[in-house]
C-alpha cells in the first residue's frame, strides 16, 4: 500500500462517526436521490447516482466498522479500497458533484448525502486524488491570499475606481465600524461594480463599514477541495481580522460557498463561536428594507427571473429575502419551475466549475437550466452568487441564449432612491 493511499484511507476513517454509521445503516437503497441529481438526470448514467458516489466510504465503513463487513472482507466479499478505486472515484466526487444539496432534500430517511460527499473529499484530497485546479487554487489561496493569486493590488485599484464612479470614500482597516465586507475573487476580478453598489446602498442607510487589508477574500477553497486544515486557516484569517477590527458583523458577499463556509462550517472548523455575526449581503439588504433604510425609485419593466444559488438558498436558508427584494424592483417577476429550495444548480458549484476536463459534462447538466429558462423566456436572470453569475453567462453563451445576468445587489442599487435619508423608520 502506498503512503498516499494510506493517508487517504486514514482521512476517510477519521470522517467515519455516528452520523456516517447512521447514514449507511438507514439507507434503504431506494434510488430516489438519483432523480434529484442534475448529473444523473441529464445523462442517465447510473454512476452519477448520489449514493453510488459514496460507495468507497461505505466499503471502508463496512470492512472496518461492522462485524458483518469484517467477516465478509475476510472471505473477499467486500473488497478493500485501492488506489485505482480512488482514481476512478475522483470524477464522481469532484467533476460530477456540485455539492448542491438537492439529493439530501429527497432522501426519505433524511440522509445528508451532501455532507457525506464533503467527508469523502477529505479522503480523496489526502490521497492525492483531487483535481489539479482545486489543489492549485488552494495553494494560491493559502500562500498568496486568494484562489486567483495575489489579488490585493487589484482590489485596491477596483476600490479606487468605484470611489471615483460613486464619489463615496471606502475605508480599509477602519476600527469601530459595525460591518466588515469581504468579497469573492470572482467579484473583484469580474464583477467589481458590486463594490460601488454596496457603497451607495450603505451610505444611504447610514451603515458604517470597512474592508480588511489582511482578510478581504471571502471564498474558501479548503471546503471545496475537502481539506479541513486549509479550510480552518482560511476561516481563521477572516475571524482574526474581524475580531481585530472589533466589528459587529461580517458581510458575506454574493458568493455561495463563502457563505456556507464562514457562517455554517466556520465555528466548527475553528472550534469556537465568533465574537461577531455573519450576515449575507442579501439578508442585510432585506433587513434594511424592513427597517425603511433601503428605498427604491421605479421598477424594471423587463421580464425578470431569479436563480437560487444552492449554498445560499437550499443549504443556507435564504429564500424569502431575495424575493422580497425582487418584488421591490421588478414589475414582471416570473419564477422558474422548481424555484426556491428545490432549484437546480447552475452546474458550476462546489468547485466543479473550476475543473477543465468536465466541461462537456457540465454542458450536459446545464440542459436542465436551459429548459427552465426557455419556459420562462426572461429578459434578465437575477442571482446572488458571483460564481453562479459567471457560470450562467458562460453556459448561456455556449447555448446561444442572449439573456443578461445581473447580481441582485447591483439591481437594487440601480433603482436606489437617492432621497433615502438613512435613518431607521
Ligand atoms: S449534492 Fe447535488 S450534484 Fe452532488 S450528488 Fe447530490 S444532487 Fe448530485
Ligand atoms: S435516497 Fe436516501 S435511502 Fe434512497 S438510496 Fe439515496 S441515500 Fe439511500
Amino acid at each position: 500500500m502506498t503512503a498516499t493511499l494510506q493517508r487517504g484511507l486514514n482521512a476517510l476513517r477519521e470522517q467515519i462517526d455516528a452520523p456516517v454509521a447512521a447514514f449507511f445503516t438507514s439507507c434503504v437503497s431506494c434510488g430516489l436521490c438519483a432523480e434529484a441529481c442534475i448529473f444523473y438526470r441529464e445523462t442517465e448514467d447510473p454512476k452519477y447516482t448520489p449514493i453510488k458516489k459514496l460507495e468507497l466510504m461505505r466499503r471502508v465503513w463496512s470492512r472496518e466498522f461492522t462485524l458483518f463487513g469484517r467477516l465478509a472482507g475476510a472471505v473477499g466479499l467486500v473488497k478493500p479500497v485501492t488506489d485505482d478505486d480512488l482514481s476512478e472515484w475522483e470524477e464522481l466526487i469532484y467533476d460530477s458533484c456540485t455539492m448542491c444539496g438537492r439529493c439530501t432534500m429527497v432522501c426519505p430517511v433524511g440522509n445528508d448525502l451532501t455532507m457525506m460527499i464533503r467527508k469523502m473529499r477529505e479522503g480523496m484530497s489526502a490521497s492525492g486524488h483531487a483535481p489539479k485546479e482545486l489543489i492549485g487554487a488552494a495553494e494560491r489561496h493559502t500562500d498568496l491570499g486568494s484562489p486567483m493569486g495575489e489579488l490585493h493590488p487589484a482590489l485596491v485599484a477596483q476600490v479606487k475606481h468605484q470611489e471615483k464612479a460613486t464619489g463615496i470614500k471606502i475605508s480599509f482597516d477602519e476600527k469601530g465600524v459595525d460591518y466588515m465586507v469581504i468579497l469573492s475573487a470572482q467579484e473583484i476580478a469580474e464583477f467589481p461594480d458590486v463594490i460601488g453598489s454596496m457603497s451607495r446602498i450603505f451610505k444611504k442607510a447610514n451603515l458604517t463599514w470597512t474592508i480588511s487589508n489582511e482578510a478581504f477574500e471571502a471564498t474558501n477553497v479548503g471546503v471545496q477541495l475537502g481539506n479541513r486544515d486549509i479550510a480552518r486557516v482560511l476561516v481563521q484569517r477572516v475571524v482574526d481580522a474581524a475580531e481585530k477590527l472589533g466589528v459587529k458583523y461580517v458581510i458575506s458577499p454574493e458568493c455561495g460557498h463563502a457563505y456556507q463556509a464562514l457562517r455554517w462550517e466556520g465555528p466548527n472548523l475553528i472550534g469556537r463561536p465568533y465574537k461577531f455575526g455573519v450576515v449575507h449581503i442579501i439578508e442585510l439588504l432585506d433587513q434594511l428594507r424592513e427597517e425603511g433604510r433601503l428605498k427604491v425609485d421605479g421598477k424594471d419593466a423587463d421580464k425578470l427571473t431569479f436563480h437560487d444559488p444552492c449554498q445560499i438558498n437550499r443549504r443556507g436558508g435564504i429564500n424569502a429575502e431575495p424575493r422580497r427584494l425582487m418584488n421591490m424592483v421588478a414589475e414582471n417577476f416570473v419564477e422558474t419551475e422548481d424555484a426556491g429550495t428545490m432549484n437546480w444548480c447552475c452546474s458550476g458549484g462546489g468547485g466543479a466549475g473550476a475543473i477543465e476536463r468536465n466541461e462537456d459534462l457540465r454542458l450536459d447538466a446545464f440542459k436542465l437550466k436551459k429548459r427552465q429558462f426557455e419556459k420562462v423566456g426572461p429578459d434578465k436572470i437575477i442571482t446572488m452568487c458571483a460564481f453562479c453569475h459567471h457560470t450562467l453567462e458562460d453556459k448561456l453563451e455556449a447555448n446561444d441564449m442572449d439573456i443578461e445576468v445581473v447580481g441582485l445587489t447591483d439591481l437594487i442599487a440601480e433603482y436606489l432612491d437617492e432621497d433615502t435619508d438613512g435613518s431607521k423608520a
